[in-house]
């Protein structure tokens, strides 16, 4: 049979109809499809063993003979057996295959074989049961290192394995190159072919290493190509140019002095934005860095400059704190500020959209509600999202659509490594406020057990003798801005039981334990009024402890709180602990976080005593990526870029900035990608982002 790239697997030999299905649901239906389906993890099996040396409990080869005819005997319905001995110089192997009646046909008396599977041992007795086996000098799965793919029910390793093998010998050497030479010369990376055939059926690990770094490469290189396309044609439309301003007149409405981070991010956004060019900058800086003055300081720039502004927060609870903060800040310099929230009765949602239209209100500020059809700007200028790492890249475009190429400020909490912020927001350009406000004591982190925990209570009664306030976290169910459920990222750690039910604890806190406090209670579940209303008597002191869920996680500033106590800390990821503890030490007082935890697992105790050890935001969220992978910033890939199949967008750290900085070069050269040489790479990248189209089109 004559096997092309093109081939379906119905053809292949040993697909069926059913088999083919169940292909399907791997996304495999073409031979090229074999070839890109990529191993997760190897096995080395090319060491062969005598029955008597091989060890005990580990998968083996074993080169023998069969000693006689295989005997197959029916036990009972449904059970087949086949036995046979089988034989080297130095022993015997008593084999035994459960329901393969095939291998009665398959096996030879005095061939030699290559049995692989688990030896075990009784008495001096030794026996193998269903092993793989290959016939000596037939092989492609014994005596050499075999791929260990991704599977699903009804497809085997061995069958995937196979029809890999088959696919791999008939057309690894049609699979195009679509690397440019230069391209490949420059960053010395193996051809196409050999790396097709190494990544399925490495000759060694050496070749293996070859294959997967030009594959690696290849998949980054796309990426970035794409990403930098789209830069470029961003970079193309004119942006709205909005004058500059001395900055003084702006920070004189400030509280407080500037930090020079602040400053410089200041001067760059103003730079920016009157440049003519549509601005995209992300802005990175720790929790408590002071974001929400830099975002201001641009919204109160777009508005002076006649232009209206749009800040979009991830949640209601922050909406709202976002609104109170800044019509404050900026109403006394003639900037009307507005909310819209999907909370918002019908009523005062109509009349907020009219503002917008109309163009009175000069900053809105609000959800996901800002991208809903009815809004629309007389004359939107800039849109700040904060916390940025909620957002999809194509929620960003699709409020950026609703302006005339409006400029774009992203801020984000989440100190993500450098690299890897200009992947994810690789069309964006990066600002990072690296100094904290002055006169910061950092929070003094403790993990404590169950034990401890009458003390704990006895600290809260203190500091609220004091005059501070306390935030106590429990895990829950949470409610996502959209109003949809979503479990909380515990839940996928196992059974809720001990966990503490957020609104039952807070009345046993008030009755039992804080009788003589202000106790109040905050969850996703509570009706957006209510939930503003416990918020805003939180930070206007009127309650002394706040139970809450992780909805206070981002964002929420209320300097006067000075305790935050994480019941199940183990539960949480340490950069939303991290995030969660940066709710404190934002004012003068010295601030703790305590972290409560009765887990046993010692892995998980170390977590925890990461967080207590350093306050850099940047170190945990490293350590985050190397603990629980890159799930917290790709997780449901909100980040909305395409599946990576090889590259780990944490790991690859030094070949990403390789396969970015060539891809940059090869699209100076070549803007549009249109030189005939660069066709192929052009279709690669549409063929990358074919399922984000509101990304790449
Ligand atoms: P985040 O970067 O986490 O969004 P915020 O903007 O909420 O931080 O700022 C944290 C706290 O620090 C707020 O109470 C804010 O008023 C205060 N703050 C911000 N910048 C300064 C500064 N330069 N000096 C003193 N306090 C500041
Ligand atoms: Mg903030």
């Amino acid at each position: 049979m004559d096997i092309t790239l093109d081939t379906p697997l119905r053809q292949f030999p040993g697909v069926g109809e059913a088999r083919s299905q169940k292909l399907e649901k791997l996304g495999l239906r073409r031979c090229a499809d074999l070839l890109s389906y990529f191993p997760r993890d190897y096995e080395d099996r090319r060491q062969m063993y005598s029955i008597r040396s091989a060890p005990l409990g580990q998968k083996v080869c074993i080169r023998a003979m069969a000693a006689e005819h295989p005997r197959l005997s029916r036990i009972r319905k449904g059970l087949e057996l086949v036995k046979l001995r089988v034989v080297d110089q130095a022993g015997a192997l008593h084999l035994t295959f459960f329901n393969q009646s095939y291998v009665e046909r398959a096996l030879r008396a005095g061939e030699e074989y290559i049995f692989c599977g688990v030896v075990e041992e009784q008495g001096s007795r030794r026996s193998m049961v269903n092993p793989i086996f290959e016939r000596v000098g037939r092989q492609n799965f014994t005596g050499c290192i075999v791929p260990v793919y991704p599977l699903t029910a009804g497809i085997s390793n061995h069958l995937l394995a196979s029809l890999t093998r088959l696919a791999v010998d008939s057309c690894a050497k049609d699979m195009p190159e679509s690397l440019p030479r230069g391209v490949r010369l420059d960053h010395q990376l193996a051809q196409a072919e050999f790396s097709y055939r190494n990544i399925h059926f490495p000759e060694s690990f050496e070749a293996l290493e070859l294959a997967r770094r030009r594959l690696t490469f290849e998949e980054l290189f796309y990426l970035s190509a794409g990403l930098a396309l789209l830069k470029n044609r961003r970079g193309d439309a004119p942006g709205q140019a909005v004058p500059p301003r001395p900055a003084e007149e702006f920070l004189a409405l400030l509280p407080f002095p500037p930090t020079g981070a602040q400053r410089r991010v200041m001067e760059e956004i103003s730079a920016d934005m009157a440049s003519g060019r549509p601005m995209n900058r992300l802005v990175q800086g720790d929790v408590g860095s002071g974001k929400t003055a830099v975002a201001a300081f641009a919204a109160w720039l777009a508005v002076k400059g006649g232009f209206q502004a749009a800040l979009m927060a991830p949640t209601e609870v922050l909406a709202e704190q976002h609104y109170r903060s800044l019509s404050a800040l900026l109403e006394p310099a003639g900037v009307r500020v507005g909310l819209l929230t999907g909370a918002l009765a019908p009523a005062a949602k109509k009349k907020a959209r009219q503002a917008l239209a109309s163009g009175e209100t000069g900053l809105v500020i609000g959800t996901h509600a800002l991208l809903s059809q009815g809004v629309a700007f007389a004359r939107l200028g800039l849109m700040v999202a904060d916390e940025q790492h909620r957002f999809g890249v194509s929620q960003r475009a699709a409020l950026a659509a609703k302006g005339n190429a409006p400029h774009v400020l992203v801020m984000s909490a989440t100190p993500i490594p450098r690299t890897l912020a200009l992947i994810i927001y690789g069309d964006l350009d990066v600002s990072v406020i690296d100094q904290l406000p002055p006169g910061r004591t950092p929070v003094a982190t403790y993990v404590v057990r169950e034990d401890k925990r009458a003390r704990m209570y006895n600290f809260v009664h203190k500091l609220v003798g004091e005059g501070r306030q306390v935030y106590i976290i429990c895990p829950a169910v949470e409610e996502n801005a959209e109003g949809r459920m979503q479990k909380a990222e515990w839940a996928e750690a196992g059974p809720a039981l001990d966990l503490k039910a957020v609104t039952t604890y807070a009345e046993k806190l008030q009755k039992e334990v804080f009788p003589e406090l202000r106790v109040a209670v905050l969850h996703g579940k509570m009706r957006p009024k209510e939930k503003e209303a416990v918020m805003a008597a939180f930070a206007a002191g009127e309650t002394d402890v706040l139970v809450s869920t992780t909805v206070i996680e981002v964002g929420v500033d209320v300097p006067n709180a000075a305790l935050i106590i994480v019941e199940n800390a183990e539960r949480f990821g340490l950069s939303q602990l991290h995030q969660l503890r940066g709710r404190v030490g934002r004012g003068k007082h010295q601030s703790y976080c305590v972290l409560i935890t009765s887990t046993r697992s010692p892995e998980a105790m170390q977590r925890l005593k990461t967080l207590a050890s350093t306050t850099d935001g940047f170190r945990i969220a490293q350590e985050d990526l190397k603990l629980r992978g890159p799930g917290d910033f790709f997780g449901s890939r909100q980040h909305g870029l395409p599946q990576m199949k090889l590259a780990d967008l944490a790991g690859d750290m030094r070949l990403l900035q390789e396969a970015q900085d060539s891809a940059r070069r090869l699209l100076l050269a070549d803007p549009g990608l249109r030189q005939p040489e660069n066709r192929p790479v052009l279709e690669r990248v549409r063929a990358l982002f074919a399922d984000t189209p509101d990304i790449f089109n």
